[in-house]
């Protein structure tokens, strides 16, 4: 204890108070596999965050530390720029072999600085140059890296244009329909604004898009809206981009998530699980968009020889145990229990996903606003990096009056459109949770979506003990704060906490 108490007591005097997870999850990892971590002090913690969508196979999965061993023990140099190495070209081979087809036969793929946010900037320059146009297309809630202001400071040119489009969602549908109507009405308006001449807005490079937002707080594309984005693009010529760095390699019940849409896109950003838990970035593209310049996107660190041992053991394992396949069955038998406890407790307004990607949007009092309803709740628009930050706190001051009458708002929800975004419940669940050994992420435009990332590896016994004891943390969060959030079915409940034995290991 007195360790942990130690590295935490010096980790906030050292370090930037930009840090993130490390604020709401106060632990000190030392050792870890598969969904489990164990802490300096002992405890365990199914890790439900998977280093934000990290890791397909878990923490230290047997066939990942062996493609790293064989490399440290083969002599091989570990820093090699951009240069070949028969470890690369065994890691090209593998990637391409699951790239959807269409791309897959005529792709080329640059090694990009290790971050995902680095293949991004990489992407957007790359149709920049394809097509001689400047701006881009970019969607309300997108999430695609950190980066700003390092070419500009080089003095490169780096005035991209974002406009930014209506990224269609259910629950706060920006044109308070939702649905397949709501998500017609978001290609509309993409149409629109490429074909009005008055629109202000000139014809763009590309256009870049999650096929899953993550950070944006768990929101699946429709799989039409999606192929509608591909006709208007290709109509156009605009190639499009889907950033897949947290939807790729098995996360959401495809190997790309765009394969649920039979989308082929021009341009695929890819990142987290390719490096199998080591840094990694890339971005492919068909070979026609292939005319930039020789050293137009560079960077020290593209030769990482460990993180592409890793990338091939990780890549080639979910492709040979079918874990995309996986994902998509166990991911759906959650989210339904997740559903159900959605029926329990009214403070969860949304539960959402796709595969072993899912979120719990949770909600305050208050009556409904339709698609601005949660605006007010937190007064920003928090990644889960914020969740440290932002998501602990409860902006009104009064966590306990969020949750007072939620019964009678709950009643007003379908007259009303959903209830406000609850920043201040989220992060006192993902409190609750930790408590009771489960790590989760916050996410979503108010920090206010509790969001699961498991490994896909997670057995069946294991994803029960997950819902149990986040089960265990909502039910705490609503049964302290108020009598008013009583379950609606106490019997179900009643027969969780009986089964409630600590199941994973
Ligand atoms: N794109 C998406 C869809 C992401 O989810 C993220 C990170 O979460 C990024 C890009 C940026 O990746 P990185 O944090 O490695 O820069």
């Amino acid at each position: 204890m007195a360790v942990t108490e130690g590295i935490l007591r010096r980790q906030s005097a050292r370090e930037s108070a930009a840090r993130t997870y490390a604020r709401a999850l106060p632990i000190v990892p030392v050792r870890a596999r598969g969904l489990t971590i164990e802490g300096a002090d002992g405890r365990r913690y199914l890790d439900c965050l998977s280093g934000a969508g990290t890791l397909a196979l878990g923490h230290n999965h047997p066939v990942v530390l062996e493609a790293i061993r064989k490399v440290l023990d083969s002599g091989a140099p570990l820093h090699v720029l951009d240069l070949a190495t028969p470890v690369k070209d065994a890691f090209i081979t593998e990637l391409f072999h699951t790239l959807p087809p269409g791309l897959a036969d005529h792709a080329r793929v640059q090694f990009c600085g290790p971050a995902g946010t680095d293949a991004v900037e990489a992407a957007l320059k790359l149709v920049r140059a394809a097509t001689g146009r400047s701006g881009i297309l970019a969607f309300t809630g997108a999430y695609h890296g950190m980066t700003a202001g390092a070419l500009a400071a080089s003095g490169g040119a780096c005035d991209v244009r974002v406009t930014r489009l209506p990224y269609p969602q259910d629950y706060r549908c920006p044109f308070g329909v939702g649905g397949e109507r709501g998500a017609e009405l978001a290609a509309r308006w993409t149409e629109s604004v490429l074909d009005d001449p008055k629109s202000g807005v000139r014809h763009p490079a590309g256009m870049i898009l999650e096929p899953v937002q993550g950070e944006g707080g768990v929101i699946p594309a429709p799989d039409t809206w999606l192929r509608r984005m591909r006709q208007i693009t290709a109509a156009r010529s605009i190639p499009l981009i889907a950033d897949e760095v947290q939807t790729g390699v098995g996360r959401t019940g495809a190997f790309w998530a765009v394969e649920h849409s039979g989308v082929t896109p021009d341009v695929m950003v890819l990142s987290k699980a390719i490096g199998g838990s080591l840094p990694l970035a890339v971005v492919v593209y068909r070979d026609d968009l292939d005319v930039w310049e020789p050293g137009a996107h560079a960077g020290t660190f593209r030769g990482n020889q460990l993180a592409m041992a890793a990338g091939t053991a990780t890549l080639a394992y979910v492709r040979r145990h079918h874990l995309s396949e996986r994902a998509a069955t166990l991911g759906s038998r959650m989210l339904s229990q997740l559903r159900d406890l959605a029926g329990e407790f009214p403070c969860i307004g949304d539960v959402r996903g796709r595969g072993l990607m899912m979120g719990m949007e949770m909600v305050g009092a208050g009556a409904g606003a339709g698609a601005g309803a949660g605006a007010g709740a937190s007064g920003g628009g928090g990644f889960a990096g914020d969740s440290g930050s932002s998501g602990v706190t409860d902006p009104g001051g009064d966590l306990a009056g969020d949750l007072v009458d939620i019964g009678a708002a709950g009643a007003r929800e379908s007259v009303g459109g959903p209830r406000p975004a609850a920043p201040d419940i989220a992060a006192a669940v993902q409190r609750e949770c930790l408590r009771r050994g489960l790590i989760v992420e916050l996410g979503g435009r108010h920090s206010s979506v509790v969001r699961l990332l498991p490994p896909l590896t997670i057995t069946d016994e294991q994803a029960s003990a997950v819902l149990d004891r986040l089960a265990d943390a909502v039910e705490s969060v609503a049964g302290s704060h108020t009598a008013h959030d009583e379950p609606r079915q106490p019997q179900r409940r009643r027969r969780r906490q009986g089964d409630r034995a600590e199941r994973a290991g």
